[in-house]
């Protein structure tokens, strides 16, 4: 018998919502989780970041976003439109912040505060100190654990920022999870009945997502989930303001215009704007008041939910592509869903509500308002209900308490299960995209094939990572490349194992294995393309555009290599067999091998030719050929024959 010292206590995990305009941190306290407050009393953190000079300590939250008006150039926001994104593919829009964003194309975002360069993992990890300080607060002790979430369309990229961000702020990121998943959790549709069909419609400050999600067995399961990173309030906010500045320069003359260019300016109008179109969600007009804008001039103005909704309904529109594509992909339609739950703070506006319970089929919705439920719900006999029982700022945070409850053990039966955005795979000889993961596969996820080579004493193998729907590699996008060295062989004969393994966190490993020593390696694919669901749409769109020019060019590239694969087999047999043949049936032979040579020169620079001419004289060369392969099989035979002795 020995002695055992157990460790009970195991440190608690902490659900962080690291969203664009808010963020929060919830945990879970015998079953029931709720969201931590700061010391002021506060559940939501703007996820602002003000730095007051060079070296000293960031300001974060609230008071960062109070200062935002006076400082501008030193206070960060939205910052998670820049995570794990390369500044080529920042746009213009994007860069018109009010503080300073170095964008260059290759390199990484970086923000010049004070002589220094922020990246935004480092700006996020502001944020996350401080949810992690209200935290520790919260529970006296060292809070070092979370389960963080992102959009369902964040890439690679971009979910392993956030997982630096965490770092940085001083946590292991257990887990990321995708904000819809989370919050179907927190709206407790664990319970519904099985095989319950959700979507969960997120609108947030800078990033829009629908996803459909099927329970099963108590699992959910992401069925399809679409969206736009460059789609949120922030929209709404900027359509404001660009009324108010033309009513502003309408009352005090063309020379304000230039006025306000300035970033103290344009901060307090996006302000007076936001605060309007909150307010506008309960009332139904509005005083819009700027005084002094200019020393002498004082702007007023009569905002009512009428012209909000006008000015504003195209944004909301947009969002109704994304729901009817998720929709599709799962192969769905509206009244086959039971719930569709709204998250996101620009979903409490009623013309929001409206857009969706319409879109969704729920038109002639009752609103229910339940005694004892928070909220309301709106039931339709037979339709899809739209759901609006829980906050809807707060049920992202709220799920990944329970996602983080689940992991150390607290909660049972209950499992998250995501989906690939695009195919990923590798490029082939001929410079084919060879899919081994398709899109929409549901993670984490492993799989494999066996790949040989296509020269004679090839040494090493390029092993090149594609993600996209494109039939040809040069038409999807380069996760990254690596080299797997094995022993010279002749063609055709090493085996090369590629295994793609997606973990929890949709983060991408590689594995390239020689099998014949057992070589191998691995690597942790750091995505430096734009995979953000604007382009991620692109790429679905493009392949449905180029279906038809795309497998023409995969067939060419096929029937390519197999012509090019025949002309040097017919060579190898001439040589060979030089002695047994007549100088006539070889004379044939090279001319009809011409043929394939020359139905091969129809290709043109765009990578395709003449198909049916190659075809034919592909299978003309193998008709010609038929004697002499059966001469070369008879040599194969009597060598081996008399190699055994038993011929002599
Ligand atoms: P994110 O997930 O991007 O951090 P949130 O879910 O916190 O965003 O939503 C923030 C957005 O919601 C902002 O654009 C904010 O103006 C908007 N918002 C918050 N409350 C309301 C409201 N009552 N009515 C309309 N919009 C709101
Ligand atoms: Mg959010």
């Amino acid at each position: 018998m020995g002695n055992y010292l157990k460790i009970f206590g195991m440190s608690k995990i902490v659900g962080i919502d690291l969203g664009t305009t808010n963020s929060l941190v919830a945990t879970v306290d015998s079953g029931i989780p709720f969201v931590i407050a700061d010391a002021n009393g506060q559940r939501l953190t703007p996820s602002v970041v003000h730095f007051a000079a060079a070296n000293s300590e960031a300001i974060v939250g609230h008071e960062a976003n109070r200062v935002r008006l006076v400082k501008p150039a030193e206070t960060v926001y939205s910052v998670k439109r820049f995570m794990g994104r390369r500044g080529a593919e920042i746009s213009e829009e994007e860069k018109s912040v009010t503080f300073p964003v170095k964008a260059d194309n290759a390199g990484a975002v970086t923000i010049p505060i004070h002589g220094k360069n922020y990246s935004p993992e480092e700006i996020s990890a502001e944020i996350l100190k401080k949810l992690k300080c209200d935290a520790e607060n919260y529970f006296g002790e060292a809070v070092t654990r979370a389960v963080i979430t992102v959009p369902a369309y964040f890439n690679d990229a971009q979910r392993n920022a956030t997982k630096r961000a965490g770092e940085l702020a001083g946590f292991t990121v257990e887990r990321i999870v995708n904000e819809p998943t989370a919050a179907a959790l927190a709206y407790g549709l664990d319970k519904l009945k099985e095989k319950s069909k959700i979507a969960v419609y997120d609108l947030g400050g800078g990033t829009f997502d629908l996803s459909i999600l099927e329970l099963n067995e108590g699992v959910f399961q992401v069925l399809s989930t679409n969206g736009n990173t460059r789609l949120g309030g922030d929209d709404l906010d900027r359509k404001i303001v660009e009324r108010l500045k033309s009513l502003v320069v309408e009352a005090a003359g063309n020379s304000t215009s230039q006025l306000l260019h300035s970033s103290t300016l344009q901060a307090r109008i996006r302000e007076a704007a936001e605060s309007a179109k909150i307010k506008l969600s309960t009332e139904t007009e509005v005083e819009i008041a700027l005084p002094f804008l200019t020393p002498d001039f004082s702007f007023s103005y009569k905002l009512t939910r009428t012209e909000l909704e006008n000015l504003t309904r195209e944004i909301i529109l947009r969002t109704r592509q994304h729901c009817l594509r998720a929709l599709a992909d799962a192969k769905l339609e509206a009244r086959d869903l039971d719930q569709i739950i709204l998250v996101g703070g620009q979903t409490r506006m009623p013309l929001v509500r409206k857009f969706v319970g319409e879109l969704f089929g729920c038109a002639e919705f009752e609103e229910v308002r339940g005694g004892l439920r928070m909220g309301t719900e709106f039931h339709k006999a037979g339709g899809p209900q739209l759901n609006t029982s829980q906050n809807p700022d707060e049920a992202v945070a709220l799920g990944a308490a329970i996602q983080a409850e689940i992991l150390s053990g607290g909660f049972k039966n209950v499992l998250l299960l995501d989906v690939t955005p695009l195919s990923l795979g590798i490029e082939t000889f001929g410079g084919l995209m060879n899919v081994l993961i398709p899109r929409n596969s549901t993670i984490p996820v492993k799989a494999g094939e066996l790949f040989t080579t296509a020269m004679d004493a090839q040494r090493e193998m390029l092993i090149h990572v594609l993600q996209g729907e494109r039939e040809r590699a040069k038409d999807n996008w380069t996760l990254g490349k690596f080299t797997l060295q094995f022993e010279s062989a002749p063609r055709g004969v090493p085996r090369v194992g590629v295994q793609f393994e997606i973990d929890a966190n949709g983060i991408l490993h590689v594995l390239a294995r020689d099998t014949k020593t057992g070589k191998e390696k691995i690597v942790e694919m750091k995505s430096a393309v734009d995979v953000d669901d604007s382009a991620v749409q692109k790429m679905v769109e493009e392949s449905v555009e180029h279906a038809f020019d795309d497998l023409a060019a995969r067939r060419w590239i096929e029937a390519k290599l197999k012509a090019q694969e025949t002309l040097v087999a017919t060579k190898n047999a001439l040589t060979s067999c030089a002695d047994e043949i007549e100088k006539d049936y070889a004379k044939k032979i090279s001319a009809a091998a011409r043929v394939v040579e020359t139905a091969l020169a129809t290709e043109s620079s765009d990578g395709s030719g003449d198909l049916n001419q190659l075809k034919a004289s592909v299978l003309a060369l193998d008709e010609i050929t038929k004697p002499l392969a059966d001469l070369l099989m008879d040599k194969a035979m009597e060598a081996m024959l008399r190699k055994r002795g038993l011929i002599q």
